[in-house]
């Protein structure tokens, strides 16, 4: 008798959304045709930030037309980028969970190299852009950040600055049951990492 195959990790894609309606169709397009070719059961977790253009009925129709692949989180105003991750990861139930920006900054087809390289047995897989698309004027005060940040974790990441990023769930939930918590999720789940990687992927400027 042969073994069935062990099925893949269970994956939850988590998107912050404040002010995007202009990049939800595209956005939610893409995303799913690229977590459709991984062959794992997926979920993608987006939350409304208190946007004040219509992106909150977009993604209240987006899971209203697919509730097996989409689930829209409303949040009732603004709270920042990252309490609105902390909202998704709350309802997220994935093994594994993928954060992007909503804007298409983070192409949505490099979705599959961070899910592999979780798979493979890192605990956070963080993205590393190249070739930067932002000026001069971002990148700077960029390098500055990303080498304090180094020196007071002692985890040697590159690209603190890009939030195409992997963790797996037991990190996930290090984070939510964090009292203390770092309004800034790159820091505080390296600090609960045993095992990082940077994968090079490719960035785009905003969309719009
Ligand atoms: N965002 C959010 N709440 C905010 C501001 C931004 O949820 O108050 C989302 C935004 O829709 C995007 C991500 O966070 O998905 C990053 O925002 P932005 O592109 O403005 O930041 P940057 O690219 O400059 O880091
Ligand atoms: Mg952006």
């Amino acid at each position: 008798m042969t073994a069935s195959p062990s099925p893949r990790p269970s994956l939850s894609i988590v998107i912050p959304v404040y002010n995007e309606e202009r990049n939800l169709a595209e956005l939610i397009r893409r995303v799913l045709e690229s977590c459709r070719t991984l062959g794992c059961v997926f979920e993608v977790v987006l939350v409304n930030d208190g946007s004040k253009d219509h992106s909150a009925e977009m993604l209240a129709e987006a899971s209203r037309q697919n509730p097996r692949e989409i689930i829209a989180v409303l949040l009732n105003r603004n709270y920042g980028q990252h309490n609105a991750i902390f909202a998704g990861y709350g309802v997220s139930k994935g093994d594994l969970v993928i954060n992007l920006d909503a804007d298409l900054q983070n192409p949505p087809e490099e979705i599959g190299k961070i899910y592999n390289k979780l798979c493979e047995g890192y605990d956070v897989v963080a993205g590393l852009r190249v070739p930067r698309e932002d000026s001069a004027l971002r990148k700077i005060p960029s390098w500055m950040v990303n080498r304090m940040i180094r020196q007071s974790t002692g985890v040697r990441m590159n690209d603190y600055g890009c939030m195409l990023r992997g963790y797996t769930r037991e990190v996930v939930k290090a984070m939510l049951s964090c009292e203390e918590r770092t309004p800034f999720i790159p820091v505080l789940a390296n600090s609960f990492a045993h095992r990082t990687c940077e994968v090079e992927v490719s960035h785009a400027p905003r969309a719009a």
